[in-house]
């Protein structure tokens, strides 16, 4: 597809803002729907383009239509609901591309929906948070026809750095799920170790350094160092949505220690407080010893 194509964005969050604002760098001709119509109409204005009541009224102006949402619900209701781009769908040729974490069994249900009303959906969720969605260094991972993805690869790659198909609808939910689960397990023992070493007399600012800098420093546990130094726990990626994308993946069966015991501190996380918190506020909650 080129770069004439016309996009509808739905879902002005931390993460959709900064992809529609690549999207029109990239030269695509975008327009908006969001639930919150103030924050659509303030969004619209100031980057020049036109935000809708509806998601159907996207239909006439889109050729293809991107939903980046925060969960199962709320992508349903976009897609199949009232307003839904379903219920309004006149034929004409449309991929809907849902970039949002979301279980594979809703993509697989979404997808059976739009074949009925002639659209093509691939489910395409990322990783990577705020900075890379504004770098437009996204990883993304897909699912559904290999024709259809590669008709709508550019615009993903001015998303992200990379953009890989990996099977049949559902299957990049279930990579985003899995690399969300190390995620998590990784922020919990990053936790727990800095924990550990404080109640011994170090303290976290001596001891992420060097963890950093050792064989077990990562990208997550460099971008997470000074939250945890300065106590900033001002949402990139809120901690309710990696419950929810835990909660997804032991929908699924999983039954692992870590995977188990990252679920219980997130759950422990919720009931305290941090919900809206960033996800590495799961440190507050190892300390405040709630997981044992
Ligand atoms: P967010 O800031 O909470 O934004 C969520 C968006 O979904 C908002 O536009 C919200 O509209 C909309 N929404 C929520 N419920 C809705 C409903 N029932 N009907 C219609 N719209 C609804 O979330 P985000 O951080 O951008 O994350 C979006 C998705 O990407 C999630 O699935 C998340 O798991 C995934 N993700 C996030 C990150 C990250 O670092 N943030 C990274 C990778 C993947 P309102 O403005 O009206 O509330």
């Amino acid at each position: 597809m080129e770069e004439h194509m016309k996009i509808g964005f739905i879902g002005l969050g931390n993460m959709g803002v900064p992809m529609v604002k690549n999207l029109i760098k990239a030269g695509y001709q975008v327009t908006v729907y969001n639930r919150n119509k103030e924050k659509a109409n303030i969004f619209a204005q100031e980057q020049g383009i036109k935000a809708i009541e509806a998601p159907a009224d996207l239909l006439p102006v889109a050729d293809v239509i991107i939903s980046m949402l925060s969960d199962d619900d709320a992508v349903k209701s976009v897609y199949a609901g009232e307003d839904g781009i379903f219920s309004a769908s006149d034929g004409k040729a449309l991929v809907v591309i849902d970039m949002s974490t979301v279980a594979p069994e809703t993509t697989r249900a979404l997808a059976a929906q739009a074949e009925t009303a002639s659209i093509s959906y691939i489910d395409a969720p990322v990783s990577g948070s705020v900075k890379p969605a504004t770098d437009a260094q996204l990883v993304i991972m897909a699912g559904g026809k290999p024709e259809v993805f590669e008709k709508i690869k550019p615009i993903l790659l001015s998303l992200g750095k990379s953009a890989t198909l990996l099977g049949d609808h559902g299957s990049g939910n279930v990579a985003k799920l899995a690399i969300n689960l190390f995620l998590g397990i990784t922020i919990q023992g990053l936790s727990e170790s800095v924990v550990f070493a404080a109640q011994h007399g170090i303290e976290a600012a001596a001891l992420l350094p060097l963890i950093n800098e050792s064989a077990v420093g990562s990208g997550i546990t460099k971008i997470k160092t000074t939250n945890i130094i300065n106590r900033d726990f001002s949402p990139a990626f809120a901690l309710k949505l990696l419950r929810k994308d835990i909660r997804l993946a032991e929908n699924m069966g999983l039954q692992t220690p870590a995977g188990l015991t990252l679920a219980k501190t997130l759950q422990a996380a919720i009931e305290t407080g941090f919900a809206e918190e960033d996800m590495v506020a799961i440190f507050k909650q190892v300390e405040q010893g709630h997981n044992k």
